[in-house]
């Protein structure tokens, strides 16, 4: 037998082992890390990356390539071996589902999936030198720090007009040199948690305003004012708006929440939106008769099916008419109307209707689609209305006009935000139409009940 017969059969003999290892190696490690990530101790990108890793270093080892570490050449003919490691890795970049590139020993992007191309703006990214594709110098330099100790790093980056929040996992490769980046989209974890952040700031800035006020007047009527008895009226007469300021707020606060907890569960019962409306309005009509404001109220002549939960539409009108009663002048007049239309356009259309030419902005975008037949509502008012610039953020909590206009009006500013959370549950939608010094109309649309659910209801 010669020489390179003899190699040619412990090639053969040694296949199947390898093959064997190779099955056991990687069902033990998916297996291992199968219990790590379920246990919670590894997070699912960590998993991934550390699979990637352990998949290509198998693979290396079943192509009898290893050690030494297998060189994956772009240029020139590839041996057997390599290029099947080569092919692995590009498979593994391709079939993740998040931006992911693989960085050769030479500095250079050798495989990268369409993500991390969309993540990069560029076209072509694969062959590119690293420092052309990857603009940010804190995910660069650690490139090179992993490519030279090896050692995984994690790294925080933005991109966008700043408005994306990203954190690259880097971990070494296969090869001596090379590195696996995969990127995670934390934007929007990043933005509820800002979002958590400044709501518990705002919430607690609200309740310690009238606390403190309370606060003040229990030490004035206990100390200097003990015996000026004839002062206590006054005092408690504004304790009494402080307490109900903080119930009011107290009140809000639980009904977002409430109904923050059920908003991916939609409502399956199917109600008249013209009854919920003239009930409503029959509890809100004393005070528009305090506020010395008339209510003109149309379109509830006939029933108009809704898939709804009563309670939330009531608190939808309440928000809304209460609203316009207090933003309205003494003598003032707020107009209620609804019905139906053929689409969601055409409601959301005529829920913003405006007495003059106005400024509209869309507070919340219907998931409903845009040709199923809908309901509205408008609530017009004829108030200072809203300056253009304020529009677009109504709805956001605790955002107040009236802050810039002196606050001379109370509120906790969540009742829009409540409208907004409930109006998402019902698949519908919120908008504002407004001109400043010439009033607001608010409008809200829904699709109506499908014939189906409207005959099970009779
Ligand atoms: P608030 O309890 O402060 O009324 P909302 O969320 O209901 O809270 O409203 C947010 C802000 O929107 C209000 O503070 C007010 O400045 C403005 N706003 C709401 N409705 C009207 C309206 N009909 N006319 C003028 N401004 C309004």
């Amino acid at each position: 037998m010669s020489v390179s017969d003899s190699q040619k059969t412990k090639r053969i003999i040694r296949r199947p082992e390898r093959a064997q290892d190779f099955i056991v190696l990687t069902v033990g490690s998916a297996g291992l890390l199968a219990l790590l990530i379920a246990s919670g101790a590894l997070g699912i990108v960590e998993g991934i990356m550390a699979a990637i890793v352990l998949i290509a270093g198998a693979l290396a080892y079943y192509v009898g390539s290893v050690p030494p570490a297998p060189r994956i050449e772009t240029i020139g003919e590839p041996s057997g071996a390599e290029s099947d490691v080569g092919t692995s890795i590009q498979a593994l970049v391709h079939a993740l589902p998040f931006p992911a590139c693989y960085i050769s020993p030479e500095g250079r992007v050798q495989f990268a999936n369409q993500q991390a191309s969309s993540l990069f703006r560029i076209n072509k990214i694969e062959g590119a030198l690293k420092s052309v594709i990857i603009r940010q110098p804190d995910v660069l330099s650690a490139t090179e720090r992993v490519a030279q100790t090896g050692a995984g790093e994690r790294i925080e980056f933005q991109t966008g007009e700043g408005d994306e929040l990203w954190l690259a996992h880097l971990t070494q490769g296969p090869e001596a040199g090379s590195v696996f980046i995969v990127m995670e989209d934390r934007t929007a974890v990043h933005r509820a948690e800002r979002a958590r952040a400044d709501f518990l700031a705002n919430a607690s800035h609200e309740l310690r305003t009238p606390l403190t006020a309370l606060a003040g007047f229990i030490e004035t009527m206990l100390g200097p004012a003990r015996n000026d008895r004839d002062s206590w009226d006054g005092f408690l007469e504004i304790m009494h708006q402080q307490t109900d300021r903080m119930r009011h707020l107290v009140a809000d606060l639980l009904s977002l929440s409430r109904i923050e907890f059920s908003e991916h569960r939609a409502p399956d019962t199917v109600i008249d939106f013209s009854e919920v409306l003239s009930r409503t309005i029959l509890s809100l009509q004393p005070i528009a008769n305090d506020a010395n404001v008339r209510l003109e109220l149309s379109g509830m002549d006939r029933p108009i099916p809704i898939t709804a939960k009563w309670d939330e539409i009531a608190q939808v009108v309440q928000n809304l008419v209460s609203n316009a009663i207090k933003y309205s002048p003494a003598d003032g007049e707020v107009r209620v109307e609804i019905g139906m239309a053929p689409s969601m356009s055409e409601a959301s259309r005529l829920a913003t209707r405006h007495r003059h030419e106005a400024t509209r902005s869309t507070l919340l975008q219907p998931r409903a689609s845009s040709e199923v037949p809908a309901a509205w509502m408008r609530v017009e008012d004829k108030g200072q209305g809203i300056a253009r610039q304020h529009l677009s953020r109504l709805g956001e909590r605790f955002y107040r006009v009236d802050e810039s206009r002196g606050g001379e009006i109370e509120g906790t500013g969540l009742g829009l935000a409540i409208v907004k959370h409930i109006m998402a549950r019902h698949r519908g939608g919120l908008a504002v139409a407004s001109r400043e010094g010439d009033g607001a109309s608010f409008g809200v649309w829904l699709p109506v009940a499908e014939e189906s659910e409207d005959q099970d209801d009779d």
